[in-house]
């Protein structure tokens, strides 16, 4: 008898059929004598369209209402799925997060979870209901609606499990679990049995959407374990956990990508010190999010420097540039919007010497130009044009051995959701 909690995601409830398959699985569990407890995500692609009308409507729309309208997603979906159980003869019942008892920060789109009063959530299992929370959202000390960063029903799942003292986290989505590169950029990257929390963080906020970041960062913390697996198969996923002596370890784990950075570029700053401190000050006050620098070589007491951010930053990283452009010396700055980071990732790397020679290797061998590098213990990234990004994936994912014989099939997509995939992120 196991305290399961179950995320679902777009996908997996994208229509009423698809609605009633999760029903169906929730119920299957019941009747093997586990507890359920079901967190969804908005159906299909309804987050996406409802940002596309709130920018219908306003350049600039207020946080407290964008929160409040995407939350709307979720609890559409929440509430079908109660419906969809009570239909074939069960009984469940839908929360919000706020009924849910999840409590966060104010950072409007962006929350962190701070408390989750789990109260309501166990009183329903000890009935005999299946509780279906409504993923990505939470409530702040003012009781408004906040929301917790895009594919944010990952962590509401893994805050709900902590919660409530569930065995086991399950993250069900349209892959049957972490594979050693995304396999529709790479079809030849095999599905691993095992991650430890630190490759998979790496992996996750170096642009492997499979799990959202947030999710393993508060999994690691509290010790959730997660098993990642297909909303459209029984067969079992990658458990997600603490590295421990008996876990295969390999140097690299898997290759990620990340098509939603921008590259911008001061050209002439002047080379004193200073400058680089007060570029990148007035960037964090304006709450871009900077993740790689790089500063050339100076001449004549001039340089260029570049940095990455999210494209989302992109408006405000300019303004800010544009503000202290003259103070900094700099004649002009230019963006590059069309750019891929690619990351090697694995905590082997930290005891293997040839990483880096064996990376660069690959990448020339196909012709792929390095624009920018970035390294930390057990990651090595670079920046490349995005028409090459897919190529520098799988020629790294091939140089480290990590091909497997066969290659990925697709499972129940839609040749419209095959699509949507494809160009995700971009
Ligand atoms: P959901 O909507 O269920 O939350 P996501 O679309 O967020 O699902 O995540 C699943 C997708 O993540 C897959 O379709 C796959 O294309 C992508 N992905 C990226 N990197 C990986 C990886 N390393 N392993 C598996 N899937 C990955
Ligand atoms: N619906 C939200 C999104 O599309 C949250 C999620 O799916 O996890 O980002
Ligand atoms: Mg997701």
């Amino acid at each position: 008898m196991a305290l399961i909690v179950a995320k679902f995601g777009g996908t997996s409830v994208a229509s009423p059929e698809r609605i009633k398959m999760v029903a169906l699985r929730l119920i299957r569990m019941k009747q093997a004598g586990d507890h359920p407890v079901a967190v969804v995500s908005a159906m299909g692609k309804t987050t996406d369209e409802l940002v596309g009308l709130a920018k219908a409507l306003s350049n600039n729309p207020p946080a407290r209402e964008m929160d409040r309208l995407l939350s709307t997603g979720e609890q559409v979906s929440m509430t079908l799925l109660a419906m969809a159980i009570e239909a074939m003869g069960h009984r469940a019942m839908s929360f919000t997060g706020r009924q849910a008892g999840i409590f966060t920060d104010t950072e409007h789109s962006k929350a962190k979870i701070t408390l989750v009063h789990a109260g309501r959530i166990t009183g329903a299992v000890a009935d005999g209901i299946i509780p279906v929370i409504a993923g990505f959202q939470g409530v702040d000390k003012d009781e408004d609606v906040t929301t917790l960063g895009r594919g944010g029903s990952d962590t509401t799942a893994v805050a709900v499990a902590y919660g409530i003292g569930a065995d086991v986290c399950e993250i069900y989505s349209d892959v049957d679990g972490v594979y050693s590169a995304d396999p529709r950029v790479a079809p030849r990257a095999r599905k691993l049995d095992v991650v430890n929390y630190d490759d998979m963080l790496e992996l996750s906020s170096s642009g492997a959407g499979v799990l959202q970041s947030r999710a393993v960062e508060f999994a690691r913390k509290y010790g959730v374990v997660i098993h990642s697996r297909s909303a459209f198969s029984d067969a079992p996923g990658t458990l997600v956990k603490e590295a421990d002596p008996e876990m295969e370890q390999a140097v690299i784990t898997g290759i990620a990508h990340d098509t939603s950075e921008v590259k911008v570029t001061i050209r002439d700053a002047q080379d004193r010190p200073g400058i680089a401190a007060r570029v990148f000050s007035a960037l964090a006050n304006n709450n871009v999010n900077v993740d790689m620098i790089i500063q050339n070589i100076s001449e004549d007491g001039r340089t260029d420097i570049s940095f990455t951010c999210p494209a989302a930053d992109l408006g405000r990283a300019s303004g800010t540039i544009e503000g202290i452009l003259e103070k900094v010396g700099a004649r002009e700055y230019s963006v590059d919007e069309n750019i891929a980071k690619v990351s090697v990732v694995g905590t082997g790397m930290k005891s293997t010497p040839g990483v880096t020679g064996r990376a660069f290797s690959a990448l020339a061998d196909n012709n792929v130009n390095i624009l920018l590098i970035s390294t930390s213990p057990i990651r090595l990234s670079v920046v490349v044009s995005a028409d090459q990004g897919e190529l520098a994936v799988r020629c790294l994912h091939t140089a480290f051995g990590l091909d497997s014989e066969s290659i990925f099939e697709e499972k129940m997509l839609s040749a419209e959701e095959l699509a949507a995939k494809k160009s995700k992120g971009r």
